[in-house]
């Protein structure tokens, strides 16, 4: 007898969207059979109509604890995440303190998540200067991969890498790296200010161009996968397209904000939207969803990176003191689905965007789809129902979202990792190792 089945007319498979019964034993999926097969199963759920998808995989989650847990900290960022349909985030290795950039650092941070994670968690190590000797421990533990970055982090204990530091750490490790591009000698010292744009002018698509060019010409020398995290200039494009014809391994992810948030009608003071690299104009948003749907950009992650209001200067509005990230991990599925809908997009799209591919990414071949022999971690997911952001309902530590009041499309009714639903008060989560 089966623990549970899932039936629903509108399962999205790896092959599509179709009618299905999802049939759960031991935590993964023993069989997708047709919607009314018969089975024995101690709890059999009809969705009818709701749509049944994977939980999502966000590989690029800033969770902040220990050390800056008043950001974000496990229990409310991976509570936040299985409301939004997320049953596996691959956490930041910075902005929590110790970093992440050593074995020792890896086991503090696994030692302040255990038991409060209500999702999956794996872990992002860290490439910075004179750590090079340390990546090869770190990988053997299990972290995906390693971030490095290329600009200033915004936080002292995780500086930069130049291009011979990055290519120190790839040819001390055979891992995949993960790389923040912008290029320093690119960026400009915003002044003081509540408009928008004076922001933006201070990081250019060129930042991001020249970046883009240096960890695809490390890559290529070193002969190591690079992924670039987070792109906004699609000016970078052509770049990536011409490295992978050429055979350099390398691929690109986006972000919510950077398709859906438009520069030209930012608010003045509505630091909720700074992020970095900066939300760009809609005309840009337009080729970075072209990328997307021809393959280009292969992943869609948020990442979530909140702090508190005060951090944001919500005060006082001013966009160069403000901490630059967003705060989206609960509202990623509804905010791509509500704009790739009206793209002509399908949910299959989506998925492919945030479950599968993110979860290929890092090599998790059992999460992120529909088929048997994975993790049953599955979604209830009302496609057609809108709601109203309200920041205060969500369970992000910091009521700060640039979606606040927003209409969104797709309400996440139910969501189950291993097969058990989480409700919030259980932290089923485990930690997640790379697959060796
Ligand atoms: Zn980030």
């Amino acid at each position: 007898m089966a623990d549970l089945v899932v039936r629903s007319r509108r399962v999205t498979t790896p092959d599509g969207e179709r009618a299905a019964a999802v049939v759960v034993e031991g935590g993964t999926i023993a069989a997708v059979l047709p919607y009314d097969a018969v089975v024995q199963a101690a709890q059999d759920i009809d969705l009818g109509d709701t749509a049944l998808l994977p939980g999502l995989v966000d590989t690029h989650v800033h969770v902040n604890e220990p050390g800056r847990t008043e950001w974000e900290g496990f229990a409310t960022a991976t509570r936040a995440a299985a409301a939004g349909g997320v049953t596996t985030i691959i956490d930041m290795p910075l902005n929590s303190l110790p970093p992440t950039v050593t074995t020792a650092a890896l086991k503090i941070k696994q030692a302040a998540a255990a038991g409060q994670c209500h999702v999956d968690v794996g872990f992002w190590g860290g490439a910075i200067p004179g750590n090079a000797a340390d990546l090869p421990g770190l990988h053997a533990d299990g972290v995906f991969g390693f971030k490095s970055f290329l600009a200033d982090s915004g936080v002292p204990e995780f500086p930069p890498v130049d291009a011979g530091q990055l290519a120190e750490a790839m040819n001390a490790v055979d891992a995949l790296f993960v790389i923040h591009a912008e290029d320093p000698d690119h960026l400009r010292e915003a002044a003081s200010s509540a408009a928008y744009a004076d922001f933006l002018d201070s990081r250019p698509q060129d930042a991001e161009h020249a970046a883009v060019g240096t960890a695809i010409a490390v890559a290529r020398a070193a002969g190591r996968r690079a992924h670039i995290l987070h792109l906004s200039a699609a000016s970078a494009l052509p770049l990536i397209a011409r490295a992978r014809a050429e055979g350099v391994r390398v691929t690109a992810e986006t972000c919510p904000h950077y398709l859906t948030l438009d520069a030209a009608v930012i608010p003045d003071g509505a630091t909720e939207f700074k992020c970095c690299p900066p939300i760009r104009d809609a005309e840009n948003a337009d080729r970075l969803w072209e990328a997307l749907a021809d393959g280009l950009i292969t992943c869609v992650v948020s990442d979530h990176s909140p702090c508190t209001p005060d951090l944001k200067r919500q005060d006082t509005g001013d966009f160069a003191a403000a901490w630059g990230g967003i705060a989206s991990v609960q509202l990623g599925l509804p905010v791509i689905w509500t704009a790739a809908a009206e793209r002509g997009h399908t949910l299959a799209d989506v998925v492919k965007w945030m479950a599968r591919r993110p979860a290929d990414l890092v090599g998790l071949r059992n999460k992120g789809r529909i088929m048997v022999g994975a993790d049953a971690d599955l979604v209830a997911f009302e496609p057609d129902r809108e709601f109203v952001v309200d920041v205060h309902a969500l369970h992000h530590r910091n009521p700060v979202t640039p979606y606040a009041g927003k209409v969104l499309r797709g309400v996440v009714r139910t969501t189950w990792l291993r097969g058990s639903v989480v409700t919030g008060d259980n932290a089923g989560g485990k930690f997640l190792a790379r697959e060796i």
